[in-house]
């Protein structure tokens, strides 16, 4: 990371609502369900699917959560409506579980349920380690009764592997990402290369296991790491799928298209995306700089 770069990554917290809004368009479909639509289409039409993530997180009101609650079945009808190859993916915090688990609980119930009468499929979106218990036990309870829900595991926490193992029994539906909120090292490798290693391991376990897995990562050496293991285990492409950012590496998600992957981009969208994007802009402050080089350079040009 240059030095311009780190500066970006350092002073995001303090960097103007507007600011961040500017940079994080790459990141996000829209304020509104039809501009996710409009963009699911479009993935649609290239050969790529799609999750739809209503923006918002640690609420403090059941307010809040239960107007999420209401946008996601809108979501979920506009799917159907438009036949667009898209699911739903939610985040605890968003469905109340600060508030109280059980709310949280019954709120995700409800969006797989309405899921399963139109034979889609809701991600419940792994968050910081304080909620990693929740979220698993929530998604475990939840597979006894439906087959329409898979949830998250993070390559970077030390705990991960204890968890596939727990979770290879149940079959579990996974997306498997190197994760990306600030944890401490206490419970967290820090090394970039036991992250990657860490990841192979462990989705080396869920495919061995006939586990279904959102293979989501813009990281190449990983993607090659899983296509290795794929080819090994002579999987079929309904098997797995790779997973993949609105506004990254659109290369890369053509290159993996073209070989014949199934590819899912993950597309945000609402009024809520400061959250979101300050995390998107910390995670790669090239996007800020180039940005803000771009306008230096126009200004700069447009004063000579
Ligand atoms: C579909 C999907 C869903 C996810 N869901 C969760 C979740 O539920 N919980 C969670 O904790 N994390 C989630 N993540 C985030 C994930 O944990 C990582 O933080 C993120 O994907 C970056 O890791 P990477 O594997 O791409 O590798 P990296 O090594 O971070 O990145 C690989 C390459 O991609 C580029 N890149 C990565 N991120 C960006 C970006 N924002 N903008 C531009 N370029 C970028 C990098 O510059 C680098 O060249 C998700 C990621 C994906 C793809």
């Amino acid at each position: 990371m240059n030095l311009f770069n780190k500066l970006i990554a350092l002073t995001l917290p303090f960097v103007p609502k507007p600011i961040v809004g500017y940079f994080s368009r790459h990141y996000i479909a829209g304020d509104q369900l039809e501009d996710a639509v409009k963009l699911v289409r479009e993935l649609n039409s290239q050969g790529m699917m799609a999750t739809l993530d209503v923006l918002g997180e640690e609420v403090v009101e059941k307010e809040q959560s239960l107007k999420a609650v209401d946008l996601y079945k809108s979501t979920l009808q506009a799917i159907q409506q438009e036949k667009l190859d898209a699911n739903i993916s939610v985040k605890p915090t968003h469905m109340g579980l600060k508030i109280d688990k059980e709310f949280c609980f019954e709120n995700i119930k409800g969006l797989v349920s309405e899921a399963a009468k139109i034979n889609n499929f809701v991600r419940i979106d792994m968050e910081d380690a304080t909620t990693t218990d929740d979220t698993i036990d929530i998604y475990l309870r939840l597979k006894k009764d439906y087959d329409n829900v898979g949830t998250v595991l993070q390559s970077y926490l030390r705990r991960t592997i204890d968890d596939i193992n727990q979770l290879i029994p149940h079959k579990a539906n996974l997306r498997y990402c190197k994760g990306i909120y600030n944890e401490k090292r206490e419970i967290a490798y820090k090394d970039k290369t036991l992250i990657n290693d860490n990841f192979n391991y462990g989705l080396e376990k869920l495919l061995n296991h006939d586990c279904y897995v959102g293979i989501a990562t813009h990281d190449e050496k990983l993607v090659w790491y899983a296509l290795k293991l794929i080819d090994q285990l002579n999987l079929k492409p309904d098997q797995y799928e790779f997973q993949m950012l609105l506004g990254v590496d659109h290369e890369l998600r053509r290159v993996i298209v073209n070989s014949g992957h199934r590819l899912r981009v993950y597309v945000p969208f609402g009024t809520e995306w400061f959250g979101y994007s300050t995390r998107r802009l910390k995670e790669n402050p090239a996007i800020a700089g180039h940005i803000i080089g771009g306008l230096l350079n126009r200004i700069f040009r447009l004063k000579q």
